[in-house]
């Protein structure tokens, strides 16, 4: 029997929400690697924290590998945009292989900062998640440098070499209050920290976890399109109940969503990560409305319209150049 509701059923869809222009320029480095050299082309890692785009590339001719020792020599190899350490930019080359950086321009910038400031004598407190590749990656640009805060409950216990050169650096797809949170904190232990010279939370992340409190503040239940391993995804969630969502979940395919999750619930918020291609919130939208959600009214908070430039390495090829 079904749970009648007061008001009216309706979707809010969060806008911005999808692809950012990181993971765009990086999905198109795959494809035209493939393209211009031919299958197989070798990515190490997820290309993009999507499960949907790393089948479908794997179906045209990439391959996804954990390390570049797993590539044979004379082989094109794409980095992912989360971006690589020195390191395995080191071992590619040595190896003989064609590397193709897809990294985030971005990250690059973060990878930037790590580089000049322990250039400059200053230890790097960098807010991220251990294991994440890309904070694998930063901190492989200062490794003596570095040390890693999770979140706010690693501050206490942190030990510095010198409170008066200290700088809070970040992973790119943080929770924007709770690394706030956290840089308060450790300005209380270490008033003397220094500043990001910009965010290094991307415009991407912002906008779409600016976009998801708007709906979440009238939405009852929040669907998520996006992968578990996806970071930015997985703060829209949480994100999400902060702000007033009494349910919120993630999912990666339409077909995952449960039928119970929708009873008695009127307006459901949706927005995806920034790894997502608009596709999979499309079907999300059309099960949604065969529900009997078919009134959709996007909540918008911001225009998106950066893009970035193919990476050098497929601008060479692809025009020519020496
Ligand atoms: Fe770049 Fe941000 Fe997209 Fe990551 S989420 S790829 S940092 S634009």
């Amino acid at each position: 029997k079904d749970t009648p509701v007061a008001a009216p059923k309706r979707v809010l869809l969060a806008a911005p929400r999808g692809y950012c222009a990181g993971v765009d320029r990086a999905v198109i480095a795959v494809e035209k690697a493939l393209e211009h050299f031919g299958s197989p082309v070798y990515v190490r890692k997820q290309i993009v924290h999507n499960i949907h785009v790393v089948s479908t590339l794997e179906r045209q001719g990439a391959i996804f590998v954990d390390d570049v020792a797993e590539v044979p020599t004379g082989s094109h190899i794409v980095f992912s945009a989360h971006g690589v350490s020195p390191a395995v930019v080191s071992a590619a080359a040595e190896r003989g292989l064609e590397a193709i950086d897809a990294t985030c321009p971005l990250v690059t910038k973060v990878h930037r900062e790590a580089v000049r400031f322990s250039r400059d004598n200053f230890d790097i407190l960098l807010i991220g998640h251990a294991g994440h590749e890309e904070v694998e990656g930063t901190m492989g640009h200062a490794p003596d440098r570095t040390t890693l805060v999770n979140g706010p409950a690693d501050v206490a216990a942190l030990e510095v070499r010198d409170p008066d050169n200290l700088v809070w650096l970040s992973q790119t797809t943080l929770s924007v209050d709770e690394t706030m949170e956290t840089v308060r904190l450790l300005r209380e232990r270490f008033p003397n920290l220094h500043n990001p010279p910009s965010d290094d939370i991307c415009y991407a992340t912002q906008n779409r976890q600016v976009a998801i409190k708007k709906v979440a503040e009238e939405a009852d239940l929040v669907i998520v399109v996006g992968s578990a391993n996806s970071s930015n995804t997985v703060r829209l969630v949480d994100v999400a109940l902060e702000h007033g969502a009494k349910a919120a979940y993630r999912v990666d395919y339409a077909s995952e969503i449960q039928q119970e999750w929708l009873e008695g619930m009127a307006t459901i918020g949706v927005t995806s990560g920034a790894s997502v291609p608009e596709v999979l919130v499309q079907e999300v939208l059309d099960d949604l409305a065969d529900a009997g959600y078919a009134d959709v009214q996007r909540v918008v908070t911001a225009e998106e319209d950066l893009m970035f430039s193919l990476p050098k390495e497929l601008r060479k090829d692809v025009n020519g150049e020496a």
